[in-house]
């Protein structure tokens, strides 16, 4: 499956889009993650985009282009592949068109993640994540807490909270997403592309998404 993940920051995205590559082997590709990877490891991409990501601003879509052009040609993605985070601007969704018509691909379907903004709140500011990057494991403060002394019931790494997970940030964050991002909920119904569930609880969102597939 060719998929586009869409939704707020906060709905679930991250979790859905592991829970089905799992299903159909198929690879998650996350912008988020290769960003934060990429600030972790102090590389060039990491500069330029560290101060946009805490800031819970978008980093430019030529930056985010350039990452997406070179991993959508590598060779596991001709199994299928699930973006998650990407696009999260019309340009951006305009330049993947482009970028999967030279490679020869088409989008089965942009899955959109509908989830209330009291809900959506609640779940960012009570999120952490541990801080390896290559586990990256989230935890809830209330539902799924890490071990007593913070660190990460699967890999004992320390559990953090975000940079752009500060109550400002979170506020930069979901205007951001209302601004840039929502629109592409209309561009993808426009494109026959368009999926929605109404997702409160990862697990039946998945189930939901699969079956919806499986009829796809
Ligand atoms: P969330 O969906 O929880 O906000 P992500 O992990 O998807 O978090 O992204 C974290 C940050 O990385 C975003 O706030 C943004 O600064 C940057 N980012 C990720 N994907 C993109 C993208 N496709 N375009 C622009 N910026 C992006």
């Amino acid at each position: 499956m060719r998929i586009v993940l869409l939704g707020a920051p906060g709905a679930g995205k991250g979790t859905v889009a592991k829970s089905l590559t799992e299903f159909d082997g198929s690879v998650q590709i996350s912008t988020g993650d290769i960003l934060r990877n990429a600030v972790k490891a102090g590389s060039e991409l990491g500069k330029k985009a560290k101060g946009y990501m805490e800031r819970g601003e978008l980093v430019p879509d030529d930056l985010i282009m350039d990452i997406m052009e070179v991993r959508m040609k590598e060779p596991d993605c001709q199994k299928g592949f699930l973006l998650d985070g990407f696009p999260r601007t019309i340009p951006q969704a305009e330049a993947l068109k482009k970028l999967l018509d030279k490679i020869g691909m088409k989008l089965d379907a942009a899955i959109n993640l509908d989830v209330p903004t009291d809900v959506i709140l609640d779940r960012l500011t009570t999120r952490r994540t541990c801080s390896n990057p290559d586990c990256q494991e989230i935890y809830n403060v209330k539902s799924n807490p890490p071990t007593a002394d913070g660190k990460c019931r699967k890999c004992g790494t320390d559990v953090i909270q975000r940079a752009d997970e500060t109550e400002e940030a979170i506020g930069n964050r979901l205007k951001t997403y209302q601004d840039k991002t929502a629109p592409l909920i209309v561009y993808y119904e426009k494109a026959g592309l368009l999926k929605n569930f109404l997702s409160l609880n990862s697990r039946e969102t998945v189930e939901n998404v699969k079956i919806a597939l499986k009829g796809a």
